[in-house]
């Protein structure tokens, strides 16, 4: 396999092929929230929403029955990874168009992408919500000139440079 006379889409396809099996160790949980907390608490996987909720209840108990567990369906689209923020743990998401921005950013400054992901779920899982844009992404860019001139384009190029750093890292490992 030469990266080098890759197309693009071969080498997203080949870079998803390359993390999806570490992605798919990786177990995300459901996005939940407190109903009742005016949007100000933070985000929970379903193991601790009913702690939150407990909490806030004794904190107010004028207003305990305000308080319930909200969300829980998964998929919801946001600008960047989201964690539980009672136990850290990855929540599902889908990453919006500045999110893809944001993380192909990250990915490209010092230390953003370390080989490390070959051996790690987490970070594998997390390198596979960008890669996985590139489908919708560039499902125009050929026929839809006026889309290919504007930010699509370039964010889909993003992507691609992103499958091919992972595809180096993983060349200069079997080395
Ligand atoms: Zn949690």
């Amino acid at each position: 396999m030469n990266i080098e006379q890759m197309n693009g889409k071969d080498i997203v396809k080949a870079a998803i092929r390359a993390v999806a099996p570490q992605a798919n160790r990786y177990h995300p949980r459901f996005r939940m929230w407190v109903e009742g907390d005016n949007g100000c608490g933070g985000d929970y996987c379903p193991k601790c929403i009913g702690a939150a909720v407990q909490e806030l209840r004794k904190r107010y108990p004028e207003n305990r029955e305000r308080f319930s567990k909200g969300g829980g369906w998964g998929g919801d689209e946001t600008e960047g990874p989201l964690f539980c923020a009672r136990c850290g743990h990855i929540l599902d998401y889908v990453l919006l168009p500045l999110g893809v921005d944001e993380e192909l950013e990250h990915y490209e400054s010092d230390g953003g992408l370390s080989p490390r992901f070959r051996h790690s779920p987490y970070e594998s899982f997390q390198l596979m919500k960008v890669l996985e844009e590139y489908e919708p992404l560039s499902r125009d860019m050929d026929r839809d000139a006026v889309r290919a001139a504007c930010g699509r384009w370039g964010r889909a190029k993003g992507i691609e440079n992103l499958a091919r750093r992972i595809l180096n890292l993983e060349e200069e490992e079997k080395l």
